[in-house]
């Protein structure tokens, strides 16, 4: 059988990119495939390099919420390259940006931008390290942030013990200074402040999680940390990379009225191009040079063309609120859907989520933390992922990760991924 041109680029590939992609997940290796290569996108819509079709709900894992190639996003891009393609100098539109982004998001009231979500969670986390005069963090189990160093890190099994590097190259010393805590557990989060008075520098938290497939917080939790960060001198962090202005034009921090004191952003705020953000109280923000001693920098930091395609895709969101509602309604249906179709057959499942967010979790759940989540039957998402790519439908080639809806889904294109799923999850074997 010939091969196909997806699996001769990824052969050429490997010889000469590590694994032969540019990020891990892109191998496709947890649901045991080779990689799909992408040649276009068009709405809902993208085509391999052999011209396959797929309905897509990897959404280049978040920022392509108003969907592939669309519009006004692509003519600004368009626009603003033929103005110039980056400066190094200051342009009216990083204002603008700043701007929009401060109206939008309530306690915001600084903003610098940056290139990735990676380099907006290092640097707001170095800002709250050199407003607090403190040097540690904790972060929760499951929760993502980026590939610094310092957030490399998962749960030491034992409370408040000093996290252990979940990557080769991480210092065990820059590993130290990151505790970790169960998900949605305000009962462990006092234990560890109980044992750390006066070290911590800020909590970091994803407000929904959103990378250990999706595990919303449960009631409280977020006001909880709201409430032992400020009473303990620390800052809280909302990594709003994936929820800011997806769950809501307002971001996380407005759909669930609790203020951090700062927040990062990036995927949707770049509209598909790579751009990352932090900023939040003005009193933290103002430590940042060069306004004041912490330092942080970025050649390409606010380009012209990034911040053009960013700020035309939060504009469209803004202008059209509907575009939340109509998320939010498909995201139910396919949820419900999902959920009949696993009850129907006897599959131990637990379809989670919120607004355009999904993840289907095969394991009885419900979910509410890491631990839990990895009782998934990881051999069993493979399988249901296979049976509905053959089918033209693309989902994340992992269990712990979301289904991201976009505008341009359609109640048809909902209905057919109902539709592929019963098949899948009614045939023999699955
Ligand atoms: C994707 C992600 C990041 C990292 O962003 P990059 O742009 O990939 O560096 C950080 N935090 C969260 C919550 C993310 O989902």
């Amino acid at each position: 059988m010939s091969r196909s041109q997806c699996e001769r680029l990824f052969e050429e590939a490997q010889s000469l990119i590590p694994g032969g992609v540019n990020s891990p997940v892109r191998a496709f290796k947890s649901v045991g495939q080779t990689p799909i290569f992408a040649a276009r996108g068009e709405g809902a819509y993208i085509w391999d390099a052999d011209g396959k079709k797929y309905t897509d709900y990897i959404g280049s894992w978040g920022p392509l919420i108003l969907g592939h190639a669309y519009a006004p996003v692509v003519d600004a891009v368009c626009e603003a390259a033929h103005e110039g393609t980056s400066f190094g100098l200051p342009t009216a539109m990083e204002v603008e940006m700043a701007r929009l982004i401060t109206e939008l998001v309530k306690g915001v009231e600084m903003v610098r931008m940056v290139s990735s979500g990676t380099e907006a969670v290092l640097s707001a986390i170095r800002a709250a390290r050199g407003f607090t005069g403190r040097e540690m963090v904790v972060k929760f189990e499951g929760c993502y942030h980026g590939h610094s160093d310092s957030m490399l890190v998962k749960a030491g099994s034992g409370l408040a013990t000093a996290g252990q590097p979940d990557s080769a190259g991480v210092p065990a010393n820059t590993a130290a200074a990151t505790l970790t805590c169960r998900y949605n557990d305000l009962e462990e989060i006092k234990k560890i402040f109980a044992a750390h008075k006066d070290e911590i520098a800020a909590v970091i938290v994803e407000p929904v999680g959103a990378n250990m497939g999706v595990v919303p917080p449960a009631p409280g939790f977020l006001e909880g940390l709201r409430e032992i960060t400020a009473a303990n001198g620390a800052l809280l962090i909302f990594d709003e990379v994936i929820t800011g202005f997806r769950l809501s034009i307002n971001c996380a921090s407005g759909y669930f009225g609790v203020t951090p004191d700062l927040w990062t952003f990036g995927k949707i705020i770049g509209g598909g191009l790579p751009v990352g953000a932090y900023g939040g109280r003005r009193d933290v923000m103002s430590m940042v040079a060069p306004l004041g001693p912490v330092y942080q920098a970025g050649t390409l930091s606010g380009n012209p063309v990034a911040m053009a395609a960013g700020f035309a895709a939060l504009t469209a969101l803004r202008e059209n609120p509907l575009i939340y509602r109509e998320l939010a309604a498909r995201g139910e249906r396919l949820r419900a859907g999902l959920d009949k179709i696993f009850k129907k057959y006897g599959v131990a499942a637990c379809v989670q989520g919120i607004e355009s967010l999904a993840t289907i979790f095969f394991t009885a759940g419900p979910v509410k933390s890491y631990d839990e989540a990895k009782k998934s039957d990881t051999a069993r998402y493979a399988r249901f992922w296979s049976g509905m790519a053959a089918r033209g439908i693309l989902m994340a080639p992992s269990q712990f990760e979301a289904l991201f809806l976009c505008a341009a889904h359609s109640d048809e294109d909902i209905e057919y991924f109902l539709v592929c799923a019963d098949e899948v999850a009614g045939s023999e074997g699955f």
